[in-house]
């Protein structure tokens, strides 16, 4: 595709997009004088679809209706309301419907899966992570390692770029695992890492850890709603996601988690457990003996939060008829437009530090901003242009297939100027 610099290039773009109508599904943010803001931070928060009020008043309609008899009566009957998701998120992670389940929230859900799957023995106990980690992830990690009673400097390695550069090599990735794979219990990298925009090479990676026995597992925060994923037949172990970034599910929104088919009906795998992870059919004899659901869903604790649910609904509702390969297609169009636009028109210092490849990078693109970049990201706020910032020099922008346009891309490339 050849991309030029006009306004009217853009506009072209927009015209001929087969998702544009997606935009009217969500609630845009206005500035002062009442124009739509750009808004560049779906991969922090995602809009609001413009059904999750009517979603969330069915449910607070039916609990005023219903009270606890909501559970079987109401329109959506709460008890199996988490399995109005499942067909969507399956589809969405390339998954199996009993390999996917909505609940708790991401860190909660890497500390459970974690207990499965991390599983160190004497001479294989290393977990190894991409350098530059998000910080919950490397929170939990080392709390995870000093549970196990290692240490964090013996357990922990750490996956760096080459010096001068700033993505991490998928060649490297996997020299390393044959070198040192057998001291490694468990690989966890990022999907997409939130800092570089740096999209990993799933299968490749999965592949290099089991060809040495490890457990891989991949935090999908920046991933889920961004890429193509297909992790049934990459044969990744497991993962978790939050939903409130490209998912949209809202602030703090429930978050989601995948456990391979292979391990469903490993009985040897500890696990924590909880009632809402027990045979449906003999949940409510409350007696005690546990007896798992032979699904993923076993790894559920709790009854699960319904409102939060039913926001999640209306944004995997909209996924669903998009389609992640058509979204995806677009995505990729307008992050290489938005690159092409910096590269010829920007005449600030911007180093954009995220891979230039497609199958490397999802919608985001990290821009480093050395000098004043951090005013920069003020102005561009003050502007209607909402984006975020990492420190140190870092500006995160990602426009998004579902919402954002061409021109909103053109016009946030002119206020960069200004
Ligand atoms: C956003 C994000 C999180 C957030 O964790 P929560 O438990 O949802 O607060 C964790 N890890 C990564 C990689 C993220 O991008």
């Amino acid at each position: 595709m050849k991309f030029n610099t006009d306004l009217s290039f853009a506009k072209k773009c927009d015209n001929a997009d087969p998702l544009k109508s997606y935009r009217d599904r969500f609630l845009i943010p206005k500035n002062k004088d009442g124009s739509d803001v750009i808004y560049f931070a779906g991969n922090s928060l995602g809009l609001q679809p413009n059904t999750v009020r009517d979603n969330i008043e069915q449910e607070l309609s039916d609990w005023e209706k219903f009270a606890v008899e909501g559970h079987r009566l109401a329109k959506n009957p709460w008890l199996p309301y988490h399995e109005f998701l499942t067909e969507g998120t399956a589809k969405l992670v390339g998954a199996k419907s009993e390999e996917v389940v909505n609940m708790n929230s991401l860190t909660t859900n890497l500390h459970l899966l974690f207990v499965s799957f991390y599983r160190p023995t004497k001479t294989r106990y290393k977990i190894l992570i991409e350098s530059n980690s998000f910080p919950s992830d490397h929170y939990a990690i080392q709390s995870q390692i000093k549970f196990h009673g290692y240490k964090v400097q013996d357990a922990l390695i750490e996956m760096k770029p080459r010096a001068g550069e700033d993505k991490i090599r998928t060649e490297d990735i996997e020299e390393l695992i044959s070198l040192q794979g057998d001291s490694i219990a468990l690989i966890w990298f990022a999907g997409v890492n939130y800092y570089s925009g740096q999209a990993f090479e799933f299968k490749k990676i999965t592949e290099a850890g089991h060809k040495k026995n490890i457990c891989v597992g991949f935090d999908l925060a920046h991933a889920t709603g961004n890429l193509e994923l297909n992790l049934h037949d990459w044969g990744v172990d497991f993962a978790v996601w939050c939903n409130y970034k490209y998912m949209n599910g809202g602030p703090g929104a429930i978050g989601g988690a995948f456990v391979h088919e292979k391990h469903l009906n490993d009985n040897s795998l500890p696990k924590f457990l909880g009632w809402w992870g027990h045979d449906k059919e003999t949940r409510f004899l409350m007696d005690h003996k546990y007896i798992p659901i032979p699904t993923v869903e076993s790894w559920q604790l709790s009854n699960p939060p319904i409102f939060q649910l039913a926001a999640l609904k209306a944004s995997l509702d909209i996924f669903d008829s998009a389609g992640m390969k058509a979204l995806r297609e677009k995505s990729e169009k307008m992050t290489a437009y938005m690159e092409f636009l910096l590269q010829e028109k920007v005449q600030r210092e911007i180093e954009i530090i995220t891979p230039t490849e497609k199958n490397e990078r999802g919608c985001q693109l990290s821009l480093r901003v050395r000098k004043d970049g951090k005013k920069l990201y003020k102005d561009l706020i003050s502007k209607g242009v909402i984006c975020d910032w990492r420190e140190p020099d870092v500006i995160r922008v990602a426009p998004v297939p579902l919402y954002n346009t061409f021109e909103d891309i053109w016009r946030s490339v002119e206020i960069l100027n200004l």
